[in-house]
């Protein structure tokens, strides 16, 4: 079983405290492919994690931002390794994830970052286009979550599981037209709770992290369409400006690593300060 803050002595690789070491640890992250989760990986890889990506992409190139991070994982004595897999896909999930807790021994965490963003306006929504953005952002969340709990409970192995929220989950936003993705990521953090509240007695924590605004592809395509958001978006937080990617990394090591060892059902909300006029 993983090890406990008592008894870790050995350093952070970071030399920070040593409750926030990875050192070993094995974490899925899925959506790594790409954006926020690739980022949130490569800080998983700088505190000692060994990192297994499920994404949709196709396989990294040698010259994609993937294979720059398997470089640097190669450099700290450690990898990160590309899992192509539907994330609304159960069975591949299941199999996938079955055949990484065999070969590791163990599945210490999760990021569920894999999502997908959709701008319709409500009266012209589909069913079908409802049901996709559901079934990426809240059933391939569960699922993901499910098949790493599997490993974690067979194996009697406790762990630390991080789902991706957003803001956009308690508020509503003007000019944004996306009732599903907001609806999606309302659920979860509902989905979050009460993961956490079945699975804590076998020592699994779950826990939300909910972004502001970031610039990765997801929103590059969202200024593109509509340019008068590159002025609002920043103006509609505290701190007057977008994030990026890099100011997740440290939230995420902090969510799965020991440092966090009594914090489960919670929502951690990262928005710059979000507020109304
Ligand atoms: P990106 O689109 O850059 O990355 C998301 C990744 O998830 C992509 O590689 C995508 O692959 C993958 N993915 C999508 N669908 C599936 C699927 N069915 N199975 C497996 N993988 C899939 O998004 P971001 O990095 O911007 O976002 C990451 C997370 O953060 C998302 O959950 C998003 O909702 C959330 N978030 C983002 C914010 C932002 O401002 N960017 C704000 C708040 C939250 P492919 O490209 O092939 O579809």
């Amino acid at each position: 079983s993983s090890v406990g803050l008592q008894e870790q002595t050995s350093p952070s690789p970071t030399g920070l405290l040593p409750e926030f070491s990875l050192k070993d640890k094995v974490i899925v992250v899925s959506g790594g492919g790409r954006g926020v989760g690739l980022t949130q990986a490569e800080g998983l890889l700088e505190a000692g994690a060994i990192v297994h990506v499920l994404d949709l992409l196709p396989e990294p190139t040698p010259d994609s931002d993937f294979a720059r991070v398997q470089n640097r994982a190669k450099s700290l004595g450690t990898s990160i390794t590309y899992h192509r897999v539907d994330v609304r896909d159960q069975a591949a999930l299941n199999d996938i994830v079955g055949a990484i807790a065999d070969k590791e021994g163990h599945i210490d965490g999760l990021i569920a970052a894999a999502g997908i963003q959709q701008e319709t306006p409500a009266l012209e929504y589909t069913a079908e286009d409802a049901d996709k953005m559901l079934g990426v952002n809240v059933t391939g969340v569960f699922m993901t979550a499910q098949a790493v709990a599997r490993q974690m409970i067979k194996r009697k192995h406790k762990g630390s599981m991080v789902l991706i929220g957003s803001m956009s989950g308690t508020v509503a936003n003007r000019g944004l037209i996306c009732p599903a993705y907001n609806a999606s990521k309302a659920a979860v953090l509902q989905l979050g709770r009460n993961l956490a509240a079945e699975w804590g007695e076998h020592g699994i924590r779950v826990n939300t992290l909910s972004p502001g605004y970031i610039v990765t592809a997801m929103t590059a395509g969202l200024f593109e369409a509509f340019p008068e958001r590159k002025t609002a978006w920043p103006d509609a937080n505290m701190l007057k400006r977008l994030s990026y990617p890099e100011e997740y990394r440290g939230a995420a090591v902090f969510l799965l690593s020991d440092a966090s060892s009594f914090m489960t059902g919670a929502d951690l909300r990262i928005d710059g300060g979000h507020c109304a006029w």
